[in-house]
């Protein structure tokens, strides 16, 4: 499931490549589930933001079109040949190319109009410590599901809550109000590094995820925790666990974790 670094990566691609760009034809292949876009024909794509995990797709007369990917959606950018490709939902075309929209499981969500506006922080830009530590301050969940939990914090999935736990030295087990005052700032300024670096390496490719030109990230190699059951932590040598948080395996280091 793509989670913040690989929509962003999507984004910062799609920007380089169609923003100014007017859409030439749009065709909705999944009728069942997609709804009609052609009145995109003829419009400019003004640029491409990410908001949380929406993908936003703004044009020149102010509308947007507005994309989760849910589960298993990509994008894919086609130009010469467009072989024939599985699972496209939808095609958007450009004078110098086209868009397959890709998803094999079909949960991927494409709509009009504005975004909800919420109070959900976004690890890039607008998380702080203050605000973590007044939203955890009476919870008593494992400190692995509240990072998850989107409807506090956008973006963080599975395999980045691991990793930020793992740098930070915590363990996933933890109850959120016993955080301390010192450890949210460290969870804040780690998982900004975390997630700004696996932007760079175009996010982890551990099973579907492709990028705006069917590459791999290559973040996975970076993982120290995610995957790594029995194998030795980088720090301590002793071997990783793998346990279950809300239903969600869970990879950490019991030595370096507390
Ligand atoms: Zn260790």
């Amino acid at each position: 499931m793509p989670e913040l670094p690989e929509v962003e990566t999507v984004c910062r691609q799609l920007n380089a490549v169609i923003s100014g760009l007017t859409v030439q034809s749009i065709s909705t292949l999944d009728t069942a589930k997609l709804a009609d876009f052609s009145d995109r024909t003829g419009r400019k794509v003004e640029n491409v933001k990410r908001q949380g995990k929406h993908i936003v797709l703004h044009f020149d007369d102010d509308q947007n079109m507005i994309v989760h990917l849910r589960m298993t959606g990509r994008f894919l950018w086609q130009t010469t040949g467009t072989e024939p490709l599985k699972h496209v939902r939808m095609i958007m075309a450009f004078p110098p190319g086209q868009i397959a929209f890709i998803d094999p499981r079909r949960f991927m969500t494409i709509t009009k109009g504005d975004l909800p506006q919420n109070n959900v922080m976004d690890p890039l830009t607008d998380m702080t410590p203050r605000r973590l530590a007044e939203k955890g301050k009476n919870s008593k969940r494992p400190i692995k599901t509240f990072l998850m939990d989107q409807a506090i914090i956008a973006g963080i999935g599975n395999i980045y809550a691991c990793e930020i736990l793992y740098h930070a030295g915590i363990n996933p087990v933890r109850l959120v109000n016993t955080i301390s005052s010192e450890q949210w700032p460290e969870i804040v300024r780690i998982a900004r590094q975390i997630l700004e670096r696996a932007i760079v390496c175009r996010g982890s490719s551990i099973s579907d995820w492709r990028d705006f030109y069917g590459n791999e990230g290559t973040f996975h190699h970076e993982h120290r925790v995610y995957g790594h059951k029995g194998l030795p932590c980088p720090q301590c040598q002793n071997a990783i666990l793998r346990t279950t948080i809300g239903g969600r395996g869970t990879y950490f280091c019991p030595q370096c974790q507390t």
